[in-house]
């Protein structure tokens, strides 16, 4: 369970008076800055909800970390990813988004108006909360990894795989998002090495036998890697080593990271469904969460498309998802208001 203080227990005053200083009041809070959350506020303000928004620790969100975005729409040269994303903040800042700095360090769902803490000190207080917190992608940790990274080391074949057409490349993991991983650049690059540390894949049975017949796969069991190689240009090859402790290199120009993602989602277990991984769970086909005026976009509950542009259309549906909502919580209040006066 996140932590969070409940508002209703302050019984003292003193505390409350405390407090108070510290609490503001917005009617649409979102959380996070990537692709779905500045879509998200460009759509609020627009529609007049002043929507606050809480950047997080990487500002811009994921595409910050990459080069070359190529496969988003109305960039027919392309574009960088810190570029991208300073240009959404911009027009997110045009329509009057109150963009600041801070991370969302608890949250308190269990009444509304919803209260998140910033940075474990401030209070707010949102009549409808918009989530597009991402999820992160898992590294092996190396310290050559790190160093290749936007230089052949990717955590998406979907996003990169393009750059490395008819070479050859390596994907680490044995799961079903590796063998997705490693089949969608079979597609396009020349030879795949999927390397993976045990001697048989964790995916279903019907990828393992999709992966087995793809000619230009080829599998690596019982490997892990040692250090990803590379000069200036980037990622040359992979030094890996056996279970039995041997060791051999693979020459390739792109290794992609397939070991899973972790949904930055923490703060709200215990308020909102979530899959065994902790995708916030949506309804189908909407941004609406198991909780009233909560939606979740973007990364944060998608585990399988990942992409800026989808991110980002979710993001559209959360912020008419939230006028839609608060407009009708307006029109119930003004009934509810109306019928009080006419029984007095
Ligand atoms: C290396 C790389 C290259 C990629 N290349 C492409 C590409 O070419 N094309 C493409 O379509 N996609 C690409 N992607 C995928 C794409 O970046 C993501 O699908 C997309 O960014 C998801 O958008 P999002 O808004 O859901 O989340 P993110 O972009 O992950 O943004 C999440 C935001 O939430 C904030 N946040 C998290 N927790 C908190 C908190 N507690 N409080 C406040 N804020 C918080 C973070 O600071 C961040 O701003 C790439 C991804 C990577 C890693």
């Amino acid at each position: 369970m996140a932590l969070f203080k409940k508002m209703d227990n302050i019984e003292d005053d003193q505390n409350q008076e405390q407090l108070n200083g510290e609490v503001e009041k917005v009617k649409v809070l979102i959380i996070g800055s990537g692709p779905a959350g500045y879509t998200a506020a460009i759509y609020a303000a627009r529609a007049n909800l002043k929507p606050v928004m809480y950047e997080g620790m990487e500002p811009g969100g994921q595409l910050t970390t990459t080069t070359d975005v190529e496969n988003y729409p109305g960039y027919p040269q392309g574009i960088q990813g810190p570029n991208m994303m300073e240009e959404f903040k911009q027009q997110a800042e045009r329509f009057g988004t109150d963009v600041r700095f801070g991370l969302a360090t608890a949250a308190d769902l269990s009444q509304r108006p919803y209260t998140v803490t910033i940075d474990d000190k401030k209070q707010i207080q949102a009549d409808a909360l918009i989530i597009a917190t991402g999820a992160s992608a898992k590294y092996l940790g190396l310290e050559s990894e790190d160093k290749f990274k936007g230089m052949g080391v990717s955590a998406c074949a979907t996003c990169d795989g393009f750059f490395y057409k008819n070479q050859d490349v390596a994907v680490v993991g044995g799961g079903d998002s590796a063998a997705e991983e490693a089949l969608y650049l079979a597609g396009i690059c020349n030879k795949v090495y999927m390397i993976h540390r045990r001697d048989q894949l964790r995916a279903s049975q019907i990828m393992q036998e999709r992966v087995f017949q793809t000619e230009n796969i080829e599998i690596l069991w019982n490997s892990e890697t040692k250090e990803v190689l590379g000069d200036q240009d980037g990622v040359t090859g992979v030094r890996l080593k056996k279970n039995s402790g041997e060791e051999y290199d693979i020459n390739v120009t792109g290794f992609f990271l397939a070991i899973g993602h972790k949904p930055n989602s923490d703060i709200f277990q215990g308020y909102l469904e979530m899959d065994d991984t902790g995708y916030i769970k949506t309804e189908p086909g909407s941004t609406h969460t198991n909780l009233e005026g909560v939606f979740a976009c973007g990364d944060v509950q998608d585990s399988i498309y990942r992409q800026a542009v989808t991110a980002a259309g979710s993001g559209c549906k959360a912020a008419l998802d939230a006028e839609r909502y608060l407009s009708k919580k307006e029109f119930e209040a003004k009934k509810a208001a109306e019928k009080e006066k006419a029984e007095k």
